[in-house]
C-alpha cells in the first residue's frame, strides 16, 4: 500500500474526512488532530449525536445511568472547542467517487460533495433483521442508538405511570397486570436488556434460537445464567424463534407467536439478534470486501483504495486462534483501529493490527460471564485439536468471608498453548479473563499460567489463583498425570466404564448416576477390593462435586494399577450438561 503522508501546513491543509462519528470515527479524529495541528478534519455523522456511549445505553435504560447527557461524551461544539474537529451531524455520505476522491453528502433537504485527501470510514454495523411478520410495529424496538434507548424509557415510564405511584404495582387488582417485554436475541446487549427492563419492574420473556442464552458462552456454562435469569423472574424459552408480531386489543400491545406454537403477550418487544457490517457504502466504491460482508482491510486498516481507510465494526479482522478473517463488532477493537488509522493516515509508523481475540463480557444480574479467544464449538469447527479443563474454585481464598465459586473453562493445544477461556461466576471473574486474554495474546501455555504470579492477599485471591489453577490441572491432563473424561461422554462412559463417585455420602444422596458406585475419597484406599470387584475389569470413570477430590482419588487408582479418568468439572459441570439428571 502507498503510505499517505501528511503535508506540512505551508503545502496546504491536508483534509481527513471521516464518515461515522461515534467510537472508531472519533478516536480517529481526535488521534489525528493530536498527530497534525494543521489538517482539515471533517466527521460526518448521519444521526444527531456524536461521540456517545453506545455501550452505556442499557445502563440509561436500567437507570443505573441517570442522566442521559452522561451518555453524550462530546457534542460537536466541545470537539470543535477542544480539538478543532469540524462535526457535522444529520449528514449522511451517500457515495465516494474515489477517482475524483470526494464523497456527496446529504444533509437534509441538500446535497453536496466533499473532496478528500484522506477518506476513513468507520460507519459500524447495521442490526439484522430477522424473517419476524409485523416487524414494523410500534411496540418493536431496538437498541442500538440514543433515539432508541429514548424511545424505550419513554415506553417504560409511560407503562410504569399505569401501575400507580413510582411504578409500583397495585396489590391483587387484576386490572394492572405487570407490563411485559419480549427480548429477542439472548446475546450480550439482549441479556443487558433484559436485565434492564426487569430491573424497571416489567415481566421478561427471552426468547433464543439457540439452545442457550449467550450463544458464544460454552454449553455447560450457559446453564448458571439460565438460573440466574430464572432467580430473577425471566421467562427463558429457549430453541425457539419468533414468528409474527400482532396487535392485540390494548393499544401499543402485541402478541409474539413463537415456533413451537405458544403466544406471548408483551407491551413492549426489544429485537436484538446480531449486526452485521455496515458496508453498502464500501461496496458501492468499489472497495474489496470479504467473504462476510466486512471491508477488508491490512495491517494500518488501508482499504483495497491507498486514499481509503477502514475501522470497527464494519471490517474484517484476523480471529487469533482460527485465522479465519471475520468481523468482530466490539468498541476496543474499534477504538485500536482508529488510532491506528489516523496514524497511518498522518505517516506515522503503525503498530500493526494484532490478531483479535473478541474478548467480551457481560452482566446478568449478579453474575458476570466472559469469553477470550475460540470457545470450544469454534475450535470444533475449525478442526483444532484441543483438551478442554474445568475448574469451580473460589475468587479468593476460602477461609476469607465471601468467597465465590468462580467457574472457569479453559482450552489448550496439545503442545499446551491457551486457546481459549471463559468464565461465570458472582466475583473475581473479569481480572481472570483479562489475565487469561493477555495469556493468549502473549501465546502462553499450561505451563506459563502454573508459573504466572499474580498479586495474592486474602480478599483478592488465593496463594495458586483460579488462572494458576487451570495452568496445573492442564499440565495434569497433558503430560497424562491426570487422564480424564468429559460430561459430554457420559452415555459412553456409563456403558463400558465403572463411574465411581467420590463425594460424600450426604452428597451422593442428593443426586447422583444411577449405577454408580459410591466410595467417598477418603475411604478409598481401604475399600480397594470393592472398586476391583464391582469394575470387573472395566476402567474406572471417577468424579466427585468439582473435579478435586476426584482428582485424588484417580491418582490413588492409577497408583494402583487401575485404569482410571477424571471428570472434568465435576458433579457442577455434569449437571450443566444434563440437567435432567
Ligand atoms: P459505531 O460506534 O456504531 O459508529 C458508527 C456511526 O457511523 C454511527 O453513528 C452511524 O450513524 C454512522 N454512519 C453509518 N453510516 C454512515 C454514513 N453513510 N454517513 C454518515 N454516518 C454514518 N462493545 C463492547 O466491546 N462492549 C460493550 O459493552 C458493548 N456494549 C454495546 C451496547 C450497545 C447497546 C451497542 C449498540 C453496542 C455495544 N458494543 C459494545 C459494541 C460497540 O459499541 C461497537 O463495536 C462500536 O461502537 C463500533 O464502533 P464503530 O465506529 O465501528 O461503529
Amino acid at each position: 500500500m502507498t503510505p499517505v503522508t501528511a503535508p506540512s501546513p505551508e503545502e496546504g491543509a491536508h483534509r481527513i474526512v471521516i464518515v461515522g462519528g461515534v467510537a472508531g470515527g472519533m478516536s480517529a479524529a481526535a488521534r489525528a488532530r493530536r498527530l497534525d495541528e494543521h489538517a482539515e478534519i471533517v466527521v460526518l455523522e448521519q444521526g444527531a449525536y456524536v461521540s456517545f456511549a453506545n455501550c452505556g445505553l442499557p445502563y440509561h435504560l436500567s437507570g443505573e445511568i441517570t442522566s442521559r447527557d452522561d451518555l453524550l461524551l462530546h457534542t460537536p461544539a466541545s470537539l470543535a472547542a477542544s480539538l478543532n474537529l469540524d462535526v457535522r451531524t444529520g449528514h449522511r455520505v451517500t457515495s465516494i467517487d474515489r477517482a475524483a476522491q470526494k464523497v456527496t453528502i446529504a444533509a437534509g433537504d441538500d446535497t453536496y460533495a466533499l473532496p478528500y485527501d484522506a477518506l476513513l470510514l468507520s460507519p459500524g454495523a447495521v442490526a439484522v433483521r430477522p424473517p419476524i411478520e409485523g416487524l414494523d410495529h410500534p411496540a418493536v424496538h431496538s437498541l442500538r442508538t440514543v433515539p432508541d434507548v429514548d424511545a424505550l424509557r419513554d415506553r417504560v415510564e409511560e407503562l410504569l405511570a399505569r401501575r400507580g405511584p413510582d411504578g409500583q404495582p397495585q396489590p391483587d387488582d387484576p386490572a394492572q397486570p405487570a407490563p411485559s417485554a419480549v427480548v429477542i436475541g439472548a446475546g450480550f446487549i439482549g441479556l443487558e436488556a433484559v436485565e434492564a427492563l426487569t430491573t424497571r419492574g416489567l415481566k421478561v420473556h427471552l426468547v433464543e434460537l439457540a439452545d442457550h442464552v449467550l450463544p458464544p458462552l460454552d454449553a455447560e456454562l450457559a446453564p448458571l445464567l439460565a438460573a440466574e435469569l430464572a432467580s430473577h423472574g425471566v421467562d427463558l424459552r429457549l430453541g425457539v424463534s419468533a414468528q409474527a408480531v400482532t396487535q392485540t386489543d390494548a393499544p401499543g400491545s402485541v402478541t409474539v407467536a413463537l415456533s413451537d406454537g405458544s403466544t406471548l403477550a408483551a407491551d413492549l418487544v426489544i429485537v436484538n439478534v446480531g449486526v452485521r457490517p455496515a458496508s453498502a457504502l464500501a461496496l458501492d466504491a468499489g472497495l474489496d470486501l470479504g467473504p462476510t460482508g466486512a471491508i477488508r482491510v491490512d495491517g494500518d486498516q488501508h482499504t483495497s483504495d491507498p486514499h481509503i481507510w477502514a475501522v470497527g465494526d464494519a471490517v474484517e479482522v484476523t480471529q487469533a486462534i482460527t485465522g479465519a478473517r471475520i468481523p468482530v463488532p466490539l468498541a476496543g477493537p474499534a477504538n485500536r483501529q482508529g488510532r491506528r488509522a489516523a496514524d497511518s493516515i498522518c505517516g506515522r509508523r503503525t503498530t500493526p493490527q494484532a490478531a483479535v481475540l473478541g474478548t467480551a463480557i457481560v452482566r446478568v444480574f449478579g453474575l458476570t460471564a466472559a469469553t477470550t479467544g475460540a470457545n470450544q464449538a469454534t475450535l470444533r469447527k475449525a478442526g483444532i485439536e484441543h483438551e478442554v479443563v474445568h475448574i469451580h474454585p473460589g475468587d479468593h481464598a476460602g477461609y476469607f468471608p465471601g468467597s465465590e465459586q468462580v467457574h472457569l473453562v479453559a482450552s489448550f493445544a496439545p503442545d499446551g498453548t491457551l486457546l481459549g477461556a471463559q468464565g461465570v461466576g458472582r466475583a473475581g471473574v473479569d481480572k481472570r479473563i483479562d489475565i487469561l486474554a493477555t495469556a493468549i495474546r502473549a501465546g502462553m501455555s499450561a505451563d506459563d499460567l502454573a508459573e504466572l504470579e499474580l498479586a495474592y492477599a486474602p480478599p483478592y485471591g488465593s496463594a495458586k489463583d483460579p488462572v494458576n489453577m487451570l495452568g496445573f490441572v492442564a499440565q495434569n491432563v497433558l503430560e497424562g498425570t491426570m487422564p480424564q473424561w468429559q460430561a459430554q461422554d457420559l452415555v459412553e462412559a456409563a456403558a463400558t466404564t465403572l463411574i465411581l463417585d467420590v463425594r460424600s455420602r450426604a452428597e451422593y444422596a442428593e443426586g447422583h448416576l444411577d449405577g454408580s458406585l459410591n466410595i467417598p475419597h477418603l475411604e478409598l484406599r481401604q475399600r480397594l477390593d470393592e472398586v476391583t470387584s464391582v469394575a470387573g475389569g472395566r476402567a474406572v470413570s471417577v468424579l466427585c462435586a468439582s473435579g478435586v477430590r476426584s482428582y485424588l482419588g484417580t491418582r490413588v487408582l492409577l497408583g494402583e494399577g487401575f485404569d482410571a479418568r477424571n471428570l472434568s468439572g465435576g458433579w457442577l459441570t455434569l449437571r450443566a450438561v444434563h440437567p435432567n439428571l
